[in-house]
């Protein structure tokens, strides 16, 4: 499941910009998009385009976008991004829901089915960026070596996906978990890295990729298989792409400590360093390192409790994320513009940091505040 870049909407408030005559602010859930004044009315309904949208050039519908246009991934169109006007945060597109046909097809098709209270809900859950040409902004790293392109082994299937949703995408957060303890902790700007420990004598086993017997392995242990996979891809050893992840492995010597715990088990953390990403974190030059923030029990299908995540880390001797403490949710904010402002604050190095993200203590549901100003400044 990825994110839900284009959906259609209830617009929540409609708020006037001081000594602003031609704009104002809708607001679509948490989150605060700049309009033309008059185009939305309080409690219709819109199409909300979220920020790293990408619009394809090739829909006269984006027409008014062309002279921001850019090139991306080979082809040309608008890259939604988080902007401030006149002191307001602007993030996402709001557009009439009429221009969109494909959407209203849908809409129609399902009230015929589900009465009109039940599509409601249904259409909420739904997101068009398939019928609409849109795709999910990313930066473009080339890192391909110029040898033999090989087909990615895709993460196991028995390990769950580092996710988390956008507090501004979640209406109903302080009504349904305002009492309930959280442990806080810094979003770091990385890769997600996940080590996987299977014992050989998991059923499991015969669903991980073959390992090149041609060449030394650390995959290969006494008492079972060790894996290491960015957010999507199960890494070779000897993959390029890796290399990172598989260095960063080895120096914390993960194979070795994983197969000592000799359980079927995933460690998820974030890959930081000199050489990820644009390393806003700032590290030295060379250095990397792995910073857990969960472990996965692949036998119980679930995420442990944060507290015995950060137990494991210590046991591995690795480091965790930045804990900044536990919390009852009402205590911290209570709405999500309180949620965006603790958000605001400096990372490991002192830089400005990503965010925070929040997981319930029980592990389950985790959610994220990304900071406003490191969206303007960054932007990715
Ligand atoms: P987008 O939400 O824009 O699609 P994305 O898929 O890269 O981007 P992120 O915004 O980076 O997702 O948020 C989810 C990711 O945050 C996780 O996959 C994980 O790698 C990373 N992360 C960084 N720090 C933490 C942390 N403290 N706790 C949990 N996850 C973290
Ligand atoms: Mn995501
Ligand atoms: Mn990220």
């Amino acid at each position: 499941m990825g994110r839900k870049l284009v959906t259609v909407r209830r617009i929540g408030a409609i708020k006037p910009i001081e000594g602003a005559d031609r704009i104002e602010i809708a607001v679509i859930d948490g989150w605060t998009c700049i309009v033309k004044k008059g185009q939305f009315v309080v409690d219709g309904l819109a199409v909300f385009f979220e920020i790293d949208s990408f619009l394809p050039g090739t829909d006269a519908r984006w027409a008014f976008l062309e002279k921001n246009f850019i090139d991306w991934n080979g082809q040309r169109g608008f890259r939604i991004k988080s902007m401030k006007m006149r002191g307001h945060m602007s993030q996402g597109l709001l557009e009439p829901l009429e221009d969109f046909p494909e959407i209203i097809g849908v809409i129609k098709d399902l009230e015929a089915a589900h009465g009109r209270s039940e599509a409601e809900k249904i259409v909420r859950g739904l997101s068009f960026e398939e019928p609409l040409g849109v795709q999910k902004w990313e930066k473009m790293y080339n890192t391909w070596d110029g040898g033999e392109k090989k087909e990615n082994v895709p993460l196991p299937a028995f390990i769950q996906r580092t996710d988390q949703e956008r507090c501004q995408n979640l209406p109903d957060l302080f009504d349904e978990w305002k009492d309930e303890v959280f442990q806080e902790t810094t979003k770091m700007d990385g890769s997600s890295m996940t080590a996987y420990f299977l014992r050989s004598d998991s059923d499991k086993t015969t669903s991980l990729p073959e390992v090149d017997s041609s060449v030394p392995q650390t995959a290969l242990l006494h008492n079972g298989r060790f894996g290491v996979c960015s957010r999507q891809v199960d890494l070779g050893e000897q993959d390029k792409n890796g290399r990172y992840f598989w260095e960063v492995a080895k120096q914390l010597d993960l194979a070795n400590k994983l197969s000592r715990l000799d359980r079927n088990i995933a460690i998820q953390g974030e890959l930081c360093g000199s050489s990820i990403q644009s390393n806003f974190e700032g590290f030295p030059v060379g250095i990397h390192d792995f910073f857990l923030f969960s472990v996965y029990d692949i036998d119980k299908q679930k995420y442990t409790r944060p507290k015995e995540a950060e137990a494991m880390a210590r046991k591995l001797g690795i480091k965790h994320v930045h804990v900044e403490g536990y919390f009852r949710l009402g205590d911290i904010a209570t709405d999500i513009q309180g949620l965006l402002e603790r958000a605001e604050g400096k990372g490991l190095h002192g830089k400005k940091r990503e965010g925070i993200v929040l997981k319930h203590v029980d592990g389950g549901f985790t959610f994220k505040a990304i900071s406003n100003s490191y969206l303007l400044k960054h932007g990715e």
